[in-house]
């Protein structure tokens, strides 16, 4: 049997766990939470970072620091999880679904402007994949109409974007504000987990009070403030110092776990790129801009028939494949809401995307027996 996915532990995430535990610091915002943090903040050049319980815990507080109010409008895919629009609806915001590009299931950049109106607060782009968006682009528009760009970048983690004029930056360090997940199914994981990368200044503050249940008790703890208290809203985002001990370990072994999925990646898409082209297939592309952090490999099928076949192809075979994301402008809750626009883009991937196993302990015979029986 050849599973979708398996997480991968390193080694070290009980030994740290244990030292979180014997420590006796198990609430949120210990050693470990700031290890973790300090980390993200030095190796990616996000200016402020904050462990959450989750990606969706961190988009939460990202629409919560934009302010968004009822009636604001907030453009992202539709082609998403459900987490992206949830964490804005919840505050009242009305979702803008914009269409996928073409070539790649990521938002269709040029198609943002036209869905602008003076109730617009943010941009959501989702780095899916891993593979960025045209962040170039994206900026530009967020500063013509003075909107803020909240980065889902849950698949996103060690990937980049490279600027026009050369500059190299890392997914969620150019937003306003990113989000990423350490759910079990990613790249770095804590079984839960996510990270609020904060960019801009301005919301360096507020972020930690919303964080700390809406009380300024991390300024408290600095000696900044003489008591602390309730100042504002918040919930309780933070992670035990047990989640930061185990994503720690997670750490520290980046680079070996990268490395890895990406001879996986590679090790895919070199076996099935011929097959893929004479069949009309599409395999993920990689734009100019943006760099593979190997979270994701799928087959983009002419079909949902095709898909369907190639999956049970594949589970007849002991090997499972999946596939997600069912375009959000059609989900049930949000059919009657949504404005009628066709996203004919975002439906396509929703019927003919499928994902293959990816994770770290994948060996490369079960890579190519995969190969194999999908070319059958
Ligand atoms: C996984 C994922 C999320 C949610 O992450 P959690 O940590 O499970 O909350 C949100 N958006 C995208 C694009 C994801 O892939």
């Amino acid at each position: 049997m050849i599973p979708f996915n398996k997480p991968y532990l390193t080694g070290k995430e009980a030994h740290y766990m244990y030292d979180a535990v014997y420590t006796g610091k198990l609430s949120g915002n210990g050693k470990f939470t700031k290890k973790c943090q300090q980390f993200f903040e030095s190796t990616y050049g996000f200016k402020k970072c904050l462990l959450t319980t989750s990606c969706t815990d961190a988009l939460e507080m990202a629409a919560i620091l934009a302010d968004i109010q009822p009636g604001d409008e907030v453009i992202m895919p539709s082609y998403t999880f459900v987490s992206t629009s949830n964490a804005f609806v919840l505050r009242g915001a009305h979702i803008r679904f914009a269409d996928s590009r073409k070539d790649h299931p990521g938002i269709d950049e040029d198609s943002i402007e036209s869905l602008i109106t003076d109730r617009t607060k943010a941009i959501v782009p989702v780095h899916y994949a891993g593979v960025a968006c045209d962040m170039e682009k994206i900026m530009a528009i967020a500063a013509k109409y003075n909107l803020l760009v909240i980065e889902d970048a849950a698949q996103a983690i060690d990937s980049y974007f490279t600027f026009s004029d050369g500059t190299v930056k890392a997914l969620g360090a150019i937003g306003h504000l990113a989000a990423f997940s350490f759910h079990e199914t990613k790249n770095i994981i804590s079984g839960e987990g996510g990270l609020l990368a904060i960019n801009d200044d301005r919301f360096s503050k507020r972020a930690e009070i919303i964080w700390e249940k809406g009380t300024n008790r991390s300024a408290f703890f600095r000696g900044e403030v003489d008591k602390y208290g309730w100042v504002d809203i918040g919930s309780s985002f933070l992670p035990s110092e047990t989640i930061a001990a185990f994503l720690w370990a997670q750490l520290e072994n980046l680079d070996d776990i990268q490395s890895r999925r990406k001879q996986h990646w590679n090790t895919y898409y070199e076996g099935l790129k011929e097959w893929a082209e004479k069949n009309n297939v599409g395999l993920p592309q990689i734009p100019n801009f943006a760099t593979n952090n190997a979270h994701m490999f799928y087959l983009v099928c002419e079909s949902i028939e095709q898909r369907s076949a190639i999956i049970e192809r594949l589970k007849s075979n002991n090997i499972s494949a999946v596939f997600h994301y069912l375009s959000l402008h059609k989900s049930p809750f949000y059919n009657e809401k949504h404005d009628g626009r066709e996203l004919p883009a975002s439906d396509f991937y929703s019927e003919c995307l499928v994902r293959l196993p990816m994770y770290y302990e994948l060996k490369q015979n079960e890579i190519e027996q995969i190969i194999e029986v999908i070319k059958a």
